[in-house]
């Protein structure tokens, strides 16, 4: 018998994830504080739940999908919490990108109940969330990995167990560090090519199938090209991975100057009000000047 899933934030990510689960035919029991994406989900045949405690009674593993750490940790410790609903043998798997420290700190608070966890951050965005074909960072026990993967397969095609409780996290600060490095990039070569009068369409397709070629420059430089800062990945949730990420370097002494840089940028224009564009308008920042 297929084990029952409970899923918790339905967002950008989230919404078409818990699709995917319904399509391949498990019983998915969802929570989220938007009514229209609950209504959305039902109408697809997920079954709607009250909170995360009536999720974790119904459930036998639970997924999260939302924002950030307080999140997470109001959907798990708050009043109506998972905690209040769990029992041995579930399983937790937060697929949210949140600091390593906080998927501990919930691993051990769980694990006091007989529940496992993994964190399982993502990559691939709203593209590979719908198409089921996210990169899955993995963080836990190799029981809970085993658990998870049937799961993880439905919704990614790139899974990796990368270690213990948090690796999962920590790899996904990597992710995101290299990516926005890199959307820097597109960013600089783009306004260069805009003072010369280059075309930038021109320049995109120059620099595809080169050393310069990437995921970043083919989606985020398309989106900068057509002016669609619709979200995709919204600038405010890259701002909280970078802060992560900076966290995460400094407990460990790592010296990450680049990212500094970006982060710094990145809190202006979410200062700016620009938080919830896609992060592709990052080329703003340099526009202004
Ligand atoms: P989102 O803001 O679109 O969705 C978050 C969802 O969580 C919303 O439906 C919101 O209503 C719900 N929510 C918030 N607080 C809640 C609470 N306390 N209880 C119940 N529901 C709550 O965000 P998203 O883009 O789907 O991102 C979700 C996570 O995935 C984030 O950690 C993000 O960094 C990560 N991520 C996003 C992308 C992307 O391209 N959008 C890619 C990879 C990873």
């Amino acid at each position: 018998m297929k084990e029952k899933i409970g899923f918790i934030g339905l967002g950008i990510m989230g919404k078409p994830m818990a699709k995917n689960l319904v399509h391949a035919g498990y019983t998915l029991y969802v929570f989220s504080s938007g009514a229209a994406s609950m209504q959305e989900l039902e109408k697809k045949g997920a079954i709607g739940a009250s909170s995360p405690k009536e999720i974790a009674e119904l459930s036998d593993i639970i997924i999260t999908m939302l924002p950030d750490s307080p999140q997470v940790k109001e959907v798990a410790f708050g009043n109506g919490g998972l905690m209040e609903g769990l029992s041995r043998d579930k399983l937790f798997i937060d697929m949210s990108t949140i600091d390593a420290a906080t998927e501990i700190e919930i691993h051990e608070r769980f694990a006091a109940v007989g529940v496992e966890t993994m964190d399982a951050p993502v990559s691939g965005g709203d593209v590979g969330a719908k198409s089921g074909s996210l990169s899955i960072m993995a963080g836990g026990s190799e029981t809970a990995f085993k658990r998870a993967l049937p799961l993880f397969q439905i919704l990614g095609k790139k899974i990796n167990h990368i270690g213990s409780t948090g690796a999962g996290q920590i790899a996904k600060s990597c992710n995101q560090i290299a990516t926005a490095l890199a959307t820097q990039g597109v960013i600089e070569a783009f306004s260069l090519a805009a003072s010369a009068g280059i075309d930038l369409a021109k320049l995109k397709e120059v620099l595809s199938g080169g050393f310069a070629d990437s995921r970043t420059l083919a989606v985020s430089g398309e989106r900068m090209i057509k002016r669609d800062f619709s979200p995709g990945f919204k600038l405010k949730l890259y701002t909280k991975d970078l802060r992560i990420a900076k966290q995460a370097a400094a407990e460990r002494s790592v010296n990450l100057p680049g990212t500094q840089l970006l982060h710094n940028e990145m809190q202006q224009l979410v200062s700016e009000g620009k938080g919830e564009l896609d992060f592709s308008a990052l080329i703003h920042l340099f526009e202004n000047n």
